[in-house]
């Protein structure tokens, strides 16, 4: 019999009480897809379009009745994972995640905001190194991130391609490379990124903008994750949620007294 709910995309990652990150960007994210959203807060931020002014994370046992409620209700079709602020976080969904098992996984390996504040304790990269890059079906890190997880700077194509089959020959199955940072010199105009996967690897570009955006990764890993959770194929949802950010970016606007722009995504 097949199941008369519909697919939901459960993010399990910070709140971000400025509206343009995190579980907020998310939720938004699922909505504007016609995805049913779930979220399971696993740190909280206070922050503004100025910056972030303190971060609590809850009870681990409470985060993971939050995990438990969605699964134990909802048509879980993807989980997308953001902001984890700790090693003992990190093990808590990872446990849950081997309990659960979701169908697709998409996870964000958030570690500094474009503002600079850390979002992730340094000593917890071995724990997402262990605990959860062998369980997403794509992993979609900038290139900071990309660094501090493969130990090797990133400052070319080449080394972007470099990077993406260390992720592979490490077990990681898919990995979404996002290009921005790259030196402006090495890319002017366009802003490559790459999808690589055991069937090759594929460049997704689009015009680079002169903006300083917030929320943007957030955006493009639950846009992947409401892709897959509808049933679209890994590349095409891929290519699908840049498209989406890149949207919503030409018509972001500034909601606070700071200079940063967040996304329309209606
Ligand atoms: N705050 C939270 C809760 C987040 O999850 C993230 C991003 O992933 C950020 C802030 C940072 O967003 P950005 O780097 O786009 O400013």
């Amino acid at each position: 019999m097949t199941d008369p709910r519909p697919a939901s995309a459960l993010t399990i990652a910070g709140s971000d009480s400025g509206g343009g990150a995190g579980i907020q960007a998310d939720l938004k994210t699922f909505a504007a897809h016609r995805v049913h959203g779930l979220s399971a807060i696993a740190a909280l931020t206070a922050q503004h379009t100025r910056g972030v002014t303190a971060v609590e994370v809850p009870s681990l046992a409470f985060l993971r009745a939050q995990i438990d409620a969605c699964f134990d209700d909802f048509n879980v079709q993807a989980v997308k994972l953001g902001m984890l602020a700790t090693s003992d976080v990190i093990h808590a969904v990872a446990d849950a995640l081997e309990h659960h098992r979701p169908p697709h996984l998409v996870l964000d390996p958030v570690m500094v905001a474009t503002s600079g504040a850390r979002l992730l304790q340094p000593d917890a990269l071995d724990a997402m190194r262990q605990r959860l890059l062998p369980l997403a079906t794509i992993i979609t890190p900038n290139l900071p991130e990309a660094t501090l997880l493969t130990g090797q700077a990133i400052e070319s194509l080449e080394a972007m391609q470099a990077a993406c089959a260390h992720f592979l020959e490490a077990g990681v199955r898919a990995v979404l490379l996002k290009g921005g940072h790259l030196p402006v010199d090495a890319s002017p105009d366009t802003i490559v990124d790459l999808l690589a996967d055991a069937s090759g690897v594929r460049s997704i570009q689009h015009p680079r903008l002169q903006l300083e955006a917030h929320g943007t990764g957030c955006t493009l890993a639950s846009a992947v994750a409401a892709g897959l959770a509808m049933g679209a194929p890994l590349a095409i949802a891929c290519r699908e949620a840049s498209g989406y950010v890149h949207r919503a970016l030409l018509r972001g606007y500034r909601p606070g007294l700071g200079s940063v722009v967040v996304l329309d995504h209606f």
